[in-house]
């Protein structure tokens, strides 16, 4: 018996849209590709619900004669290339003439065009595939394509998308991917009816500083590189500025963003030694290449290309970029506690200070000279005996609370802890078993985390009002992100004076948080890349408080005089998890008489 059989062409379409259309974000990915294909030199895209009812892209481009309009959402139709030849010398965004089909299947779409000589333009309404209607209509020259409840036909796939705050995210990404190397362009982005970017025509610099703020103009080393296989230009950022999630980096490859692991790895290489391994620089690089040395054809949605010659050109990238950054006089930074500084608004931080960034080391530290004066480590002798009927050394990740505070109720002999800091960075005490060594940074932020958390939860919010309001500039999506997490901005203790598209005044902050480190902590909320992070499920106020208190907290560098060490100790320990820091690390660990011993 015969089984096989061809499927109907709607499923087909449907099937294949699955490659094309993941989520909203890639309608307007396709979209507004097609502008940028059809010439024109503004571009709006129109969204609503983050996509979820509504992508529209209205250009000003070459429009569509009436048989293209309809041709235009059959599979395999395009204008872009008529041989195969064509596949080498690509010039436009799209040529598979895959979009539109796919779009229009899972979709409800309207198209308006009109060509410039054309009196009279073509409307065409098709739904899951099936056009509707097709009536001529008066309409602007150029197309405006609106893409409306993406997956009503499969009500798995619209399930599976994610929070409006992660597909928005998806959405300006990828406006502002195509913004970037369309600088020429004019764009207009609007969501639910509020305007997100408006990017007037403008040189590579300006768009930058209009999409991402003014605080990243001061940022950017220019990038200019010319050779026989590429042409490298563009901007890095300083790397005093390298973020800790890996933010603004963008690769352009013939004017088209891709990624690239690789070329990550050469930047990245060329920036050894001015950034931690933890941290990310930015960078805006367009590498032009003869169009017949890449494959773009590999990856369906073709943000992966396949070179020729991969080798030269991460050598060739490496070289550039050292280079500038030599050129540019970026000195290596080390300051442990510069970051809150540095991540000030220009306007601010030239009020502070001047002050060179500097290493902090405790040089009268000397780990083998005998300790004399009266401090832990002498006690530590005076009570021997004590100590070595102590309780046993706890272990760390354990998190059996009710235990865990009788125990560390009974770690200390006296009630007057005497304490040592070591490297300005952990706090030594002895305990009857042995001695502890508290990291003083987890440990305070422990401390916060928890009276943080206390606070918000009880809805007794405190404030310090400031008597100079902060003004923090942001981009406008930025502010978008700031926005939705406002009330938990409250419920920690912030206060706004204003919010507008483009800055911020705070006028007042959650105890503890200082003015210069407020700067900062916005930058990690708007950086944050967690996992869940948009979710229902994500829970914003304990989120919040752990990067207040990461904030907030001593940082390690900072010498302690005896009291705040003593404070810092009694605090940790009447914290409901004193073990573990926020962020799951370890806050203190000890070492006990039987391991001493044994080492002696
Ligand atoms: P591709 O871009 O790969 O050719 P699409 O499905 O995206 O395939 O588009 C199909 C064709 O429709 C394009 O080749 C182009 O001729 C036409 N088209 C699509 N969008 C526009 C637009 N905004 N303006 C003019 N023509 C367009
Ligand atoms: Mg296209």
């Amino acid at each position: 018996m015969d089984i096989i059989q061809l499927l109907p062409e709607h499923v087909a379409n449907q099937i294949a849209a699955g490659e094309v259309v993941q989520r909203p974000a890639s309608v307007v990915k396709e979209l507004l590709e097609n502008a940028i294909d059809a010439g024109a030199d503004t571009i709006k895209l129109l969204v609503k619900d983050a996509g979820r009812t509504l992508v529209q892209v209205i250009d000003n481009g070459k429009g569509m004669s009436v048989t293209d309009a309809r041709m235009s959402f059959e599979r395999h139709a395009t204008s872009k290339i008529r041989k195969t030849e064509d596949l080498f010398h690509l010039h436009t965004k799209g040529f598979r003439g895959e979009a539109l089909a796919s779009i229009a299947a899972v979709s409800q779409v309207e198209l308006k065009t009109r060509q410039k000589e054309d009196e009279i333009g073509t409307k065409i309404a098709i739904e899951g595939s099936k056009v509707l209607s097709q009536e001529p209509i008066a309409t602007p020259p150029g197309t405006s394509i609106a893409v409306k409840n993406l997956f009503y036909n499969i009500p798995a796939r619209r399930n599976f998308l994610k929070s409006d705050t992660q597909e928005i995210r998806h959405v300006i990404d990828e406006l502002q991917r195509i913004a970037l190397s369309h600088p020429e362009v004019t764009f207009f982005m609007y969501h639910n009816d509020n305007e997100v970017y408006h990017l007037p025509a403008s040189n590579l610099k300006k768009r930058i500083v209009n999409i991402f703020g003014v605080k990243i103009n001061e940022k950017l080393v220019p990038i200019e590189e010319q050779t026989d296989i590429v042409k490298i230009s563009g901007f890095i950022a300083k790397p005093e500025f390298a973020k800790k999630k890996r933010g603004e980096q963008f690769f352009f490859v013939n004017n088209r963003f891709i990624r690239s692991n690789y070329f990550n790895h050469a930047v990245r290489m060329a920036f050894e030694g001015l950034v931690t391994g933890e941290q990310h620089p930015g960078f805006f690089l367009f590498l032009e290449v003869p169009s017949h040395t890449i494959d773009i054809n590999i990856h369906p949605t073709k943000t992966e290309i396949k070179f020729d010659n991969e080798n030269d050109l991460y050598a060739i990238l490496y070289a550039t970029v050292k280079h500038s950054l030599g050129q540019y006089n970026v000195a290596p930074v080390l300051d442990f506690n510069r970051d809150s500084v540095l991540d000030l608004p220009y306007q601010y931080k030239d009020k502070l200070p001047h002050k060179e960034p500097e290493i902090r080391v405790d040089r009268t530290y000397n780990p083998f000279q005998k300790e004399e004066k009266n401090n832990g480590f002498e006690r530590k002798t005076e009570n021997w005996e004590a100590l070595y009927n102590g309780i046993q050394a706890i272990n760390i990740p354990e998190s059996e609370t009710k235990e865990r505070e009788l125990e560390s109720a009974m770690l200390f002999e006296h009630s007057d802890i005497k304490t040592q800091q070591l490297q300005n960075k952990y706090i030594v005490s002895t305990i009857k078993s042995g001695l502890v060594f508290i990291h003083q940074s987890r440990a305070h932020q422990r401390i916060l985390y928890e009276a943080f958390l206390e606070k918000m939860n009880s809805g007794e919010v405190h404030s310090q009002q400031l008597l100079f309001p902060l003004q923090l500039h942001f981009s406008k999506s930025e502010i978008l992100i700031i926005k939705e997490l406002v009330e938990e901005l409250m419920a920690c203790g912030f206060t706004f004076e204003t919010i507008k598209e483009e800055y911020l005044i705070v006028n007042g902050l959650p105890p503890q948080l200082e003015e210069t480190q407020v700067a900062a902590l916005f930058e990690e909320i708007l950086e944050s890349k967690e996992e869940n992070y948009g979710t229902e499920t994500f829970n914003y106020l304990e989120y919040l408080a752990r990067l207040l208190a990461k904030n907030a907290a001593i940082k390690v560098g900072q010498t302690l005089h005896e009291k705040a060490q003593e404070e810092l100790v009694d605090n940790l320990f009447n914290c409901k998890e004193p073990g573990i820091s926020p962020n799951g690390k370890p806050c203190f660990t000890t070492l006990t008489l039987e391991e001493i011993d044994k080492r002696l």
